[in-house]
């Protein structure tokens, strides 16, 4: 249909509902109103209202919309606070300990809702002009801490799970590229790669798995690595696994070494691993998504001496440099590297364009449109410093060390590992009971009874096939004597499970 007229607006919306310089005075007003609702969620003393499935769902049926009937903004606010603020999970709140969320710091608030209201979309220099500069300084910056040439380079990433799959990315198209001169972002799938096997602990985080099966090389591509009693990949078992894989006639592309594992913190040995790497040339890449930001303390600093015989990383500054969701980055040593993903758009980066002094970060990145995430590092930077996060991540770490030394010859407890960053895996232990299958069943009952009463929310994973509970500190606020508030919460549960079955 072509419309021959100007369509009809309701009332004046130009004029009021687009940001405009004549609408801001509204937007102050409203960001008012907005501080005054979300001061109640933070002034909150639980992490969460607790769990009632009348009212969930009550709130599934509020969730609903259909376009048409509208509130005034005042009115969709209170709609919206009774349905998601007043119930959602409070990172900040020292009883929530269960998942890598960090409470974030101020200047990085800032830097967001600067970010957002001015809406920059960081893929082209004629969309984002000085924004590329700061994206590319703070890339410059963490490749320096971790000591990367000059010649290597990054891009801001949705999260870990996509700075894995550039890595991954890269690994195959470079093996392909040097030892085939195939180009697969060209000519795409040839025989060999079917072939192709990557390397990581057993530890390590499912994206490497899920990501090999979206880059069609399938989970069976993903060899798993035993770890040792520290929960770090065996040297030994790993090159037993590669020679197994040759025996087998499959090609050895690959290996990531986790710097901070999930669920214990722990550090694959890098300076092994890369010898052996190098052996048999194949890529290195370093998941750091959890514990690269610990090469800003002085307690963890020497895990990283290795790091620039790597050649790619992952790091999550929304997990460890305390900044709000979506934060981090992939990095790779050789910045020639980038031309696996990079695509010359007529539209947007053609390549009669192409100036140095302008560049389009779109040529390092599998998005197009991307949000300025880097402005909230850079803001965080500029105005606390680096040495501020480093001690908050310190703090974090001693946190697990004294739940760790409070509850290791406690024999209600059981512990799986000494904290090597911030979390600490354990179990209840009933006592005079035996069957893994009951510990299994208290300690699943202990998790969800407190996250139903809203009382503390404490994380489960499984080793050896049972489960154990988790805590994951990510919050400088926390402290010991609520931690082992936290710790008898677990125990009365456990009691009580004894005495109800
Ligand atoms: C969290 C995590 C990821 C995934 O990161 P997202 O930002 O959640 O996508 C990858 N690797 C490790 C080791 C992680 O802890």
């Amino acid at each position: 249909m072509i419309l021959d007229e100007f369509p009809v607006l309701v009332d004046s919306s130009l004029q009021t509902d687009l940001l405009h310089g004549e609408s801001f005075k509204d937007l102050e007003k409203q960001t008012n109103l907005i501080l005054e609702t979300l001061k109640k969620f933070f002034s909150k003393e639980d992490f969460y209202v607790g769990d009632n499935l009348k009212e969930i769902n009550q709130h599934k049926l509020d969730a609903q919309i259909d376009g048409e009937d509208t509130l005034s903004f005042e009115n969709a606010l209170e709609y919206l606070n009774d349905l998601y603020i007043k119930n959602t999970i409070a990172f900040h709140n020292p009883n929530y300990v269960a998942h890598l969320n960090c409470p974030v710091v101020l200047p990085a608030m800032a830097a967001e809702i600067i970010a957002s209201t001015v809406n920059t979309a960081i893929e082209t220099w004629d969309q984002s002009t000085s924004a590329t500069f700061i994206e590319q300084a703070v890339i410059r910056w963490i490749s320096n801490e971790f000591k990367f040439p000059e010649s290597s380079d990054g891009v801001f990433t949705s999260g870990g799970t996509q700075s894995n799959f550039m890595a991954l990315l890269m690994a195959r198209d470079h093996y392909a590229f040097e030892n085939y001169g195939v180009n697969i972002k060209q000519h795409g799938w040839f025989e060999e790669v079917s072939k192709f096997r990557i390397f990581c602990s057993e530890k390590a985080h499912f994206s490497i798995k899920k990501n090999a099966a979206l880059l069609g090389m399938g989970y069976d591509a993903v060899i798993p690595v035993k770890t040792d009693n520290k929960m770090r990949m065996d040297p030994n078992e790993l090159v037993l696994a590669i020679e197994k894989v040759k025996q087998e006639g499959n090609i050895p592309v690959a290996v990531v070494a986790t710097l901070g594992t999930t669920d214990y913190g722990s550090f694959d040995p890098l300076e092994t691993i890369s010898s052996i790497a190098k052996d048999y040339k194949m890529w290195l890449h370093a998941d750091g998504a959890y514990g690269g930001c610990f090469v800003l303390t002085d307690t963890h600093k020497s895990y990283f001496e290795k790091i620039n015989s790597v050649d790619s990383i992952t790091i999550d500054f929304h997990k460890t440099m305390f900044q709000p969701v979506c934060c981090s980055a992939y990095l790779a040593k050789n910045k020639q590297h980038f031309q696996y993903v990079s695509y010359y758009a007529d539209y947007l980066n053609p390549i009669e364009d192409k100036d140095p002094e302008r560049p389009n970060l779109i040529e390092k990145s599998i998005q197009t449109t991307r949000r300025f995430d880097a402005l909230k590092v850079w803001f965080t930077l500029k105005t606390l410093g680096k040495e501020t996060i480093g001690r908050y991540l310190e703090r974090v770490h001693h946190l697990a060390t004294s739940v760790y030394n409070k509850i290791k010859d406690d024999a209600h407890f059981e512990v799986a590992h000494q904290p090597e960053l911030s979390t600490i895996v354990f179990r209840y232990k009933a006592l005079g009971v035996r069957e893994n299958k009951v510990h299994d069943r208290v300690n699943m009952y202990i998790k969800n009874t407190l996250f139903k009463q809203g009382r503390t929310s404490v994380a489960s994973t499984k080793l050896d096939g049972n489960i154990y509970l988790k805590f994951t500190l990510l919050n400088p606020n926390n402290t010991e004597e609520n931690l082992f508030e936290i710790l008898k919460m677990i125990q009365q549960k456990g009691e009580q499970y004894k005495t109800n079955n």
